[in-house]
């Protein structure tokens, strides 16, 4: 089985060739960072531009890098949603007409159960799982009882853990995204400043990240205005270790209260040092039985290889799209039981 997979939905245009669901032949990622750097986040308009320049040239360097000829192909994978929907239209439309041409059967993948099969290249995923979802615009625990059923049992009611990173990385003039500088910083740091722990003794899986933003805003500004200078590594280190401590303890806490066998860490953000490291240690120390898988540190960021392994389950349970195909620029996870919402 050979899927050829395309990603638009962000500012990353990027295919790949997946064989079996497990192994990467190819995935071309061309990131826009640059462009979208002095705006500080993502122009919907220049993205769906870079989008458009770019997804051919991917899809002829994937299907080189693979060593792949089209006819060899068994489908064409794509994400539909969530995301930017100019983004996401270049390439529902490029993987639409591929398929069409080579009379390939098309499937749809919902972005974030993307994020979750990026732990797939490092080892089978074993159910029921916990799958930790913390990116650019979610921050979600995900029970997974199958393969192909996502129930969100609890998620941020304001802002997305790496939204949070990206603007107090604007308050501290790191340019965007700056998760992974603030990731570094915070290692030369300490937990000075106890910023708030939002709903971390609530009895939910919820998350909150403005209040935290809002008081480390309040704190730089406040030195601002009496002329004082604060230690940015300080700063970060304890912005970063107040997302961390939350997250962390509402992860244990929903490992112990499902009966899952696997948790995975996965998104944007589960690239960040701190977080991989605090939860691989926290879970051997109180749920040593349970297995914990990460997504590798380069397919965290969006790419095409984890939508081609998402892809592969969903063929497998025959999920299917044909040429009336759109983007779902709101696109939520499909299988929500009454029991949970
Ligand atoms: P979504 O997947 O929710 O639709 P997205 O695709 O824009 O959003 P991702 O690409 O999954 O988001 O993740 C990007 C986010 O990850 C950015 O906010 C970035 O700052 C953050 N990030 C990247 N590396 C790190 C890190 N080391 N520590 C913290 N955050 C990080
Ligand atoms: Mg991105
Ligand atoms: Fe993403």
């Amino acid at each position: 089985n050979l899927i050829l997979a395309f990603e638009s939905s962000c500012d990353e245009t990027s295919v790949a060739v997946i064989e079996n669901g497990e192994k990467i032949l190819a995935n071309v990622v061309a990131t826009q960072i640059n462009s979208h750097k002095r705006f500080g986040g993502v122009v919907p308009e220049v993205a769906s531009r870079h989008h458009i320049e770019q997804i051919t040239i991917c899809i002829d360097e994937a299907l080189q890098e693979a060593h792949v000829q089209t006819q060899e192909l068994s489908a064409v994978a794509v994400t539909y949603g969530p995301g930017l929907v100019g983004a996401l239209l270049v390439g529902v439309s490029a993987a639409k007409a591929f398929a069409y041409a080579n009379d390939l059967p098309l499937i749809p993948v919902n972005h974030m159960a993307g994020h979750i099969y990026a732990a797939r290249f490092v080892k089978p995923i074993v159910f029921p799982a916990m799958a930790l979802l913390v990116s650019g615009g979610h921050t979600e625990l995900v029970y997974m009882p199958y393969e192909n059923e996502f129930q969100i049992i609890g998620e941020t009611r304001d802002d997305a853990a790496g939204e949070a990173y990206d603007k107090i990385g604007r308050v501290l003039g790191i340019s965007y995204p700056a998760g992974k500088t603030i990731d570094e910083l915070a290692h030369q740091g300490q937990d000075s400043f106890h910023f708030p722990r939002a709903m971390v003794h609530e009895d939910n899986f919820d998350f909150s990240f403005s209040g935290l933003k809002s008081a480390f805003i309040n704190t730089v500004h406040h030195a601002d205005q009496i002329h004082e200078t604060l230690n940015k590594a300080d700063l970060a280190a304890s912005f970063q270790q107040s997302v961390i401590d939350v997250i962390v303890k509402k992860t244990l806490w929903a490992c112990d209260q499902f009966a899952i066998k696997q948790l995975i860490l996965a998104g944007g953000v589960a690239a960040n040092h701190g977080l991989r490291d605090t939860l691989a240690t926290e879970l051997a120390a109180k749920q040593p039985q349970l297995d914990f898988v990460k997504a590798p540190l380069k397919l965290c960021g969006d790419n095409a290889a984890m939508i081609g392994a998402a892809g592969y389950v969903a063929m497998k349970h025959h999920v299917f799209a044909d040429a009336s195909l759109n983007a779902a620029p709101s696109l939520e996870f499909d299988w929500v039981p009454d029991a949970v919402k």
